[in-house]
């Protein structure tokens, strides 16, 4: 049985308990949240992982997606950005490799963490495609689902399928009559692609009980795919976007009725004024299924700088309700990330997740402690209670002060050293 059907018949699993240990709640929240819809934990029957919950009244989680592209194809940097990706906290990560033997890296991934690990399998049914055929209009439905299942039987534990890309979305698209930035989804696009051509309906939507099953027998989460997703801000929020999400929110009662755990992803490129709207829609035409969104990326013109550009966006979709945010990394436009980008991109996700929970959850014991630290100038307590810590203390020790109870911002006229030491009877920690 699934975690959601054990859920349902009230069953606490090892899962549940580890999920309500870390996030310090009581196991039937856990529980009675899985067998809602509400909350996930991403699971493979044949990978033991950390157990990680996504979704209502839980810490907002943060995915790294690592990778090769065609251009670059390097086993070793993409292990050292796994490792990477979980040294720095990221709680989930998405092999999305294009380029070299798929399979091969992505097994040596699963083997090189204990994270959950996701996929995109429309990647690997596309590409493989597109090898022996020299297209991806030629890929073969069948295909499609033989790529799903080996990623599940290798021990992936959560899917971005592409399922609501249908006729219904591309007719939006099509009478919407423009896309600025165009489909920026590489899924999307292989399957737009395919739809188009072959004038045939998107198999993973008129074939979604087959999509079920699989995710039903490895007892996977499936995230179903914004495949519409803005790639400009002012595509954002548009028709064909919503379209695929109504389809979506959909399909996730159907795989929920069946017994399958799901969240729904989101965009993409978003000013901050649409950020909310997308997170209530999401919420209410799901039941409240775990929302996973992509970035978002909140200006266009920061290549370089998109790792704070999202980080803004995850902010902001967190506090209004958002579970998961995928990080974005500094070259995100411009290049395939190497591991110091990884790193950047999870930092300032996780800054972006903390803040979201600070509103969401009220969650403010560590800035209330970081206050009482800068107060007293205890810098180990500082360095302690960063998210940052290696940094902190890295730039503390560079320019280390005269006085080692102060920092060279101010070195001797340190405001705080001033006010202790002349009101040291009105100090309130
Ligand atoms: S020297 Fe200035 S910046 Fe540094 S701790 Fe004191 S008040 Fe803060």
């Amino acid at each position: 049985m699934t975690q959601l059907e054990l859920a349902r018949k009230g069953d606490i699993t090892p899962l549940m308990r580890e999920v309500a240990q870390d996030e310090r709640v009581p196991l039937e929240f856990v529980m009675e949240g899985i067998a809602a819809g509400k909350i996930v934990i991403p699971n493979n029957i044949n990978r033991q992982a950390k157990a990680v919950g996504i979704g209502k009244g839980l810490c907002t989680k943060v995915n790294a997606s690592i990778g090769t592209s065609s251009d670059i194809v390097d086993l070793e940097m993409e292990l050292e950005k796994a490792r990477v990706a979980q040294q720095y906290g990221a709680n989930t990560l998405m092999e999305l490799s294009t380029g070299g033997d798929l399979d091969m890296i992505r097994q040596r991934v699963l083997k090189e963490i204990n994270l959950p690990v996701g996929s995109v399998p429309l990647y690997q049914a596309a590409i493989y495609s597109i090898r022996e055929y020299g297209t991806v209009v030629k890929m073969k439905e069948d295909f499609i689902f033989e790529v799903m299942e080996k990623q599940l039987q290798d021990g992936i534990s959560f899917m971005a399928v592409h399922c609501g890309i249908n006729t219904i979305t591309l007719e939006r698209l099509r009478k919407q009559g423009y896309r600025h930035g165009g489909l920026v989804s590489r899924g999307g696009a292989f399957m737009t692609a395919w739809m188009m051509h072959n004038e045939k309906e998107n198999p993973l939507y008129s074939q979604f009980d087959r999509v079920v099953e699989l995710f039903k027998k490895y007892d996977a989460v499936l995230s179903l795919g914004n495949g519409m997703r803005a790639g400009a801000i002012h595509d954002s929020t548009d028709r064909a976007q919503i379209q695929e999400l109504i389809i979506n929110c959909e399909l996730a009662r159907q795989a929920q009725d069946a017994g399958v755990q799901v969240i729904v992803e989101g965009p993409g490129h978003i000013p901050i004024d649409e950020i909310e709207a997308n997170v209530i829609l999401q919420k209410r035409l799901s039941n409240e299924a775990p929302f996973y969104m992509l970035g978002p990326i909140t200006t266009d013109v920061a290549p370089g700088y998109d790792h704070i550009t999202a980080a803004i966006g995850a902010a902001l979709s967190s506090s209004y309700g958002a579970d998961f945010i995928c990080y974005v990394t500094p070259p995100e436009h411009l290049a395939l990330p190497y591991p110091e980008d990884v790193k950047e991109g999870i930092i300032a996700a996780r800054i972006a997740a903390h803040i979201g929970d600070m509103v969401k959850y009220k969650h403010r014991d560590k800035d209330l402690a970081m206050a009482h630290a800068r107060k007293q100038l205890d810098w180990g307590k500082q360095f302690e209670l960063a998210i940052t810590t290696e940094k902190a203390q890295e730039i503390y020790n560079k320019r280390k002060p005269a006085d080692p109870g102060t920092c060279t911002m101010c070195g001797e006229y340190c405001a705080i050293k001033i006010v202790n030491n002349l009101f040291t009877e009105c100090s309130l920690v």
